[in-house]
């Protein structure tokens, strides 16, 4: 059954880690229809509507969906009848006059709602890449209607009582150990979500989860307002900014009916940064910082202070109900990581080492900047004197970088790579199948050695409107032998700025490891091979780790020299220019750790209020106060504009995960690197055997152990962000992870 566990796909959780934008929170496979289980009584037939969204997913690769059949007006129809069918399924399972069995219990869960599964997924996509005004009034009514079906079959009680006996037997019924972890990972979340709670209670919680769905969309849209807005600057105040950022700013004021000879500085991350870089105007800077820094806290329609007081408090008062401490310890039952004592220990061994980085980093500003006559180093000044730091230590520019990394190129470099690694072959074949968008590309992925068919991977590669920023991933099917699917459709989503025809897409070295880093997932979800559908997915602390491994290959010498070649003569990037970057590795990492890190400390310290009684604003300012966070720098997300924290549950409480996976990144690339081969094929097997293809059908932190031979190191971290490690070799990943 998928419904409870798809709260990651539909909600999506944007822009990650220190060092890339990325999602990868599916939390469970999506699925295809199948023939309905033989174990169980066959559903009394009704007749599907005629509405593509409720038909099945028909053509090549095992079927896919009919992007060219949707419509946001059949929504409503499809998740009516959808809900409906797996309410009989459901139904079905409970008056099964047999006693509890694990096939005509949890089987059949697993096989139910398969449809409504469907419709989910392509619901998340309009979501996250169609967010049109005909689909918002959609989105505002099912949300709500969709965590009320979910928890309708949550707070069964008759299908608890199922559920429990399967589980209480689970010893004496000779299942294997995969279904015994599936009976436990059932009751665990039947439990946890609420099924052993008393009829007032039930409902309380009912009410509780709807009235966050609904809370959820209305802190998205206000952000996305306040995400509309633009700055306005003239050519003379521009100074200092690259033409390509300039270019994009002259678009956005022309869209946005600004009068010629102007420039809109948009209020979202990848317009403002490269301001705060290179606009020598210091006032620009201040202005274009703040409008930024300050979405949703700005009093008025668009602030999302009270909306967070509200959330806070519902999820304290839900975990109270569900007998948890605080919505910090329900978030975290299923997780790695389980106890946020052990988030917090993991996050402030590294914390005052990146504090004290920082610390140095303003020291080597601070010389540069009073030639400008500029005394104290403000938080709108980071990012400009850090780039002529940068410039005067390593004599390296982002700019500089750039002719290298052409998109296709990359993408090239990062399907070679794959191939290297896990015997993938990709083969474009867009054209030939349904796409939401004229600009999604489709790639077909088979096995090298035998050309069996792996998945169907969809690029959604431009920003447009309507598609929210940042880069994701998205699975629309997952392989479980259970279900008969074996063809893996998925998907990456980026942003990057669409060129005029026969143009070339530049990107810069960011850009290009958020490129790696969502292809990381997207490898990850086409290597899974599990049974059961509910462990085709990922805990959210683990999610992160595939995709920041899939990172590391791109600075390889290998790839570098094949793909790494300047758009216009086709010469391979200067030796010397490689080293550079290599020399600047771990410059700036202060900055980036503290960044992240004052973030995910604040969204753990704020879920782990009891009472959740708070004043957003208060809190954020008191709780920095007491980590020393420096006076020069602000947190990556403020928590008015927390999109991980409000969109959804997802991210609540688990923004600490991109540290925790990331331990796991740089003890395994450790590991390569020690072997004297990154492409090491004996390691990539078992890298891929251990690791990807399992899902969660094992304990991560023992699939870790049995890839490794020992648990994650931290020291590998810290190495690598170029901090001071002490003796003691410390392990992010202990026992009872
Ligand atoms: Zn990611």
């Amino acid at each position: 059954m998928k419904q409870m566990m798809l709260s990651g796909t539909a909600m999506l959780a944007l822009a990650g880690c220190a060092t890339s934008q990325s999602y990868g929170g599916v939390e469970a496979g999506p699925a295809t229809v199948a023939e309905a289980p033989a174990s169980q009584p066959a559903p009394a037939a009704i007749p599907v509507p005629n509405n593509p969204l409720l038909a099945d997913w028909t053509g090549p690769y095992g079927g896919v969906p009919a992007w060219d059949q949707y419509k946001p007006s059949q929504f409503g129809e499809a998740f009516t009848f959808a809900i409906d069918e797996q309410r009989r399924e459901i139904a079905a399972i409970v008056d099964n006059p047999e006693a509890p069995t694990f096939d005509n219990t949890i089987v059949a869960l697993e096989k139910s709602g398969q449809r409504l599964g469907n419709v989910q997924i392509i619901y998340g996509v309009y979501q996250n890449n169609m967010l049109t005004p005909e689909f918002r009034p959609v989105q505002e009514e099912w949300d709500p209607k969709l965590s009320a079906a979910s928890d309708e079959i949550t707070l069964n009680p008759k299908l608890f009582q199922r559920i429990k006996a399967v589980y209480d037997s689970r010893d004496q019924a000779g299942l294997n150990a995969q279904q015994k972890r599936l009976a436990e990972r059932y009751y665990i979340n039947f439990v946890n979500n609420g099924a052993n709670l008393g009829d007032a209670e039930k409902q309380q919680l009912a009410t509780i989860n709807q009235k966050l769905a609904s809370d959820f969309g209305s802190f998205t849209d206000k952000v996305n307002s306040d995400e509309a807005k633009f700055t306005l600057a003239t050519e003379a105040q521009m100074k200092g900014v690259p033409a390509d950022v300039k270019s994009a700013a002259a678009n956005a004021a022309k869209s946005k009916g600004v009068p010629a000879g102007q420039y809109a500085i948009l209020n979202t991350r990848s317009a403002v940064d490269p301001v705060l870089t290179f606009a020598s105007n210091r006032s620009l800077r201040e202005k274009v910082w703040k409008e930024f820094v300050n979405r949703g806290d700005n009093g008025g329609a668009n602030d999302t202070n009270a909306l967070i007081a509200d959330i806070v408090k519902l999820r304290a008062d839900r975990a109270r109900l569900l007998g948890f401490p605080t919505h910090a310890h329900w978030r975290m039952e299923n997780t790695m990581a389980k106890d946020p004592a052990k988030a917090m220990d993991l996050m402030m061994k590294v914390w005052p080492a990146a504090v004290a980085r920082v610390h140095e980093e303003v020291r080597d500003m601070q010389p540069i900047a009073r030639k400008d006559g500029v005394t104290r180093i403000e938080p709108w000044d980071y990012r400009y004197y850090q780039e002529k730091v940068r410039k005067a230590r390593y004599d390296l520019s982002q700019e500089e970088l750039k002719p290298y990394f052409k998109l296709d190129n990359m993408v090239h470099a990062m399907f070679w790579s794959a191939g290297q690694l896990y015997g993938y072959d990709f083969k474009e074949v867009t054209g030939t199948v349904p796409v939401f968008n004229p600009d999604v590309r489709t790639f077909s992925v088979t096995n090298r050695k035998d050309g069996s068919q792996v998945g169907l991977w969809y690029f959604d590669t431009y920003a447009r409107p309507g598609k929210r920023s940042g880069a994701w991933h998205q699975a629309y099917r997952v392989r479980t032998r259970l279900l008969g699917d074996e063809i893996v459709l998925n998907s990456n989503n980026n942003n990057f700025a669409k060129p005029g025809p026969g143009e070339p897409v530049l990107i810069s070295l960011d850009d290009a490891r958020t490129l790696f880093h969502e292809f990381g997932h997207a490898l990850h979800y086409l290597t899974i091979d599990v049974n059961y559908p509910t462990f085709g997915g990922s805990q959210r602390d683990f999610v992160e780790y595939p995709s920041q491994v899939n990172e590391n290959w791109l600075m390889t010498p290998q790839v570098l020299n094949k793909f790494a070649r300047h758009y216009q003569t086709d010469q391979p990037i200067p030796q010397a220019l490689v080293d550079k970057v290599a020399k600047a590795k771990t410059f700036n990492q202060g900055f980036a750790t503290v960044e992240y890190l004052s973030s995910a400390l604040v969204d753990m310290k704020l879920h782990l209020k009891p009472d959740g009684i708070v004043d957003p604003d208060a809190f954020e300012r008191q709780t920095l106060a007491e980590l020393g966070m420096p006076r020069e720098m602000v947190m990556r997300h403020r928590l008015p504009q927390f999109l991980h924290l409000f969109q959804s549950d997802s991210y609540s409480a688990g923004y600490y995960s991109y540290l925790w996976s990331e331990v796991m990144d740089a003890d395994t690339w450790a590991a390569f690197e020690e072997s004297g081969d990154v492409f090491n094929p004996t390691l990539a097997t078992r890298f891929k055997e251990d690791i990807l293809k399992t899902g969660n059908e094992t304990d991560r932190a023992e699939a870790y152990r049995q890839f490794r031979g020992r648990d994650p190191d931290v020291n590998a971290l810290l190495r690598r962000r170029g901090f001071p490690v002490n003796g003691a070799s410390s392990t992010g990943g202990e026992r009872g992870q």
